[in-house]
């Protein structure tokens, strides 16, 4: 017998220490220890941020790090993906664009609202003075496949890649220093969060960011890649967990099985290498739910709501 779990991250209190990295010329990486990761690009004539913290309060620190290396105006947020806790913060920087994927703008008008109700209840921590968020961020600036701004000489690519973490995901990419922004496509040492994730199509993708041969990546948690090896590094422990994850659901799921059952068989072949990854615990429910989706009947995520949360949480943790 087992005591219950915690809903998600309602138990993870415990305030973490932030890093502020320069990657290269242009790119810096504003990392907590497998929080959510903010990227920067720092071009000739303005500042670029990739994702935005969960408030304008936890956004605000941001903005103060990127005050201690240049007083370039903060022009464009880029946001890598749709999730409430990295994009609700993006009004405290007062971008001149806010861009995203047309896929992620689609993914907000669909499920936007419900998203933000359920990633609040899950994340108390990082929702910090959530009183401050003046609703759903509004891409201003939406693209397919790929665009290119130029920041003065600094040539800035947004690429969609492939399905993975979502529908929407969007890395962005700097050609001269290769440097690479991945958001939540790639984690390290932070257990990949697969609640509304493509698993037959993720590795794929991932293949496709390593084509690029990064030199430095950032991911969506945990801490600076700083060289092509640990890039690589965490390019394949990502896929690992998503593959291994799915392998451990498909047959089961195909065969049958119930949810419950295949949940706990997925967690205890799982939780040896991967249960000391950040948010495993909280993670592990919402994954295997989608995998068993993914691999039965809904080639789509469905839609989680702060009610859907509880229910699932109850059924595979109680
Ligand atoms: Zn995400």
């Amino acid at each position: 017998m087992s005591t219950a779990k915690t809903f998600a991250s309602q138990a993870d209190l415990a305030e973490k220490k932030v890093s502020f990295d320069k990657l290269s010329d242009h790119a810096y990486a504003y990392t907590a220890e497998g929080d959510p990761n903010t990227g920067i690009i720092v071009g000739d004539n303005a500042v670029l941020v990739a994702d935005t913290q969960a408030t304008p309060v936890m956004a605000h620190d941001v903005i103060r790090r990127i005050r201690e290396v240049t007083d370039k105006p903060i022009k464009y947020v880029v946001l890598t993906h749709y999730h409430a806790v990295r994009v609700l913060g993006a009004s405290a920087f007062r971008a001149q664009e806010i861009i995203a994927s047309q896929d992620t703008y689609d993914l907000i008008v669909e499920r936007g609202d419900a998203d933000m109700k359920s990633e609040i209840e899950r994340f108390p921590r990082l929702f910090r003075a959530v009183e401050s968020v003046p609703g759903l961020t509004w891409p201003t600036l939406t693209f397919k496949c790929e665009m290119t701004l130029w920041l003065g000489k600094l040539e800035v690519k947004l690429l969609q890649l492939g399905r993975g973490h979502t529908k929407g995901d969007t890395v962005v990419w700097l050609p001269d220093e290769r440097v690479m922004l991945s958001g939540d496509l790639v984690e390290f040492g932070a257990t990949p969060y697969a609640g509304d994730a493509y698993f037959n199509d993720w590795p794929k993708t991932l293949d496709a960011l390593a084509a690029l041969r990064p030199a430095k990546l950032v991911p969506g948690r945990g801490a600076a890649l700083l060289t092509e090896q640990q890039v690589q590094e965490g390019l394949a422990a990502t896929r690992a967990f998503v593959s291994e994850l799915y392998a451990a659901v498909k047959p089961a799921a195909a065969a049958g099985r119930d949810l419950r059952s295949v949940y706990r068989e997925a967690y205890d072949r799982l939780k040896p290498k991967y249960g000391d990854w950040v948010i495993f615990d909280h993670c592990m429910p919402f994954d295997v739910t989608r995998a068993y989706d993914e691999a039965t009947q809904y080639r789509d995520p469905r839609i989680w709501t702060a009610e859907r949360d509880k229910e699932m949480w109850a059924a595979l943790e109680a």
